[in-house]
């Protein structure tokens, strides 16, 4: 298996995980560009957002509401998704994930 993600899934290479359940892993940035960056990341190898399918549609919608649940426990006051599609968009990693970057915590 080549895809990085996928082998942070499969504990073949090391990352800093701050939230993990059946189908979802999240993990912190190893470039972060913000105080706060975690990639969010479904276990099952999508490419990108292109390449997402009907049998997907709940998986994206648990990515959504991880993203909101690891906000709140990290009290983000306020904090972006972003989700580049494409090299020319600036996709590295051909593994679907969505940046959460913050700023600032509430304490
Ligand atoms: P993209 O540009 O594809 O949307 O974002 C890929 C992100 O993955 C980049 O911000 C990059 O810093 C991060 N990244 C690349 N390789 C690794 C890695 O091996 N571990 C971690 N934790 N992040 C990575
Ligand atoms: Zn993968």
């Amino acid at each position: 298996m080549e895809c990085i993600f996928c082998k942070i899934v499969n504990r073949e290479v090391s990352a800093d995980i701050v939230y993990e359940d059946e189908k979802i892993i999240a993990f912190k940035d190893i470039k972060p560009k913000a105080p706060v960056h975690l990639l969010i990341v479904p276990k099952k190898h999508i490419a990108s957002v292109n390449h997402v399918e009907i049998e997907d549609k709940e998986l994206m919608g648990d990515l959504i509401l991880t993203a909101q649940k690891i906000a709140r426990n990290m009290k983000l006051e306020g904090y972006n998704l972003q989700v580049n599609i494409g090299r020319t968009a600036g996709q590295i990693i051909d593994h679907l994930h969505i940046h959460l970057l913050s700023e600032n915590l509430k304490i």
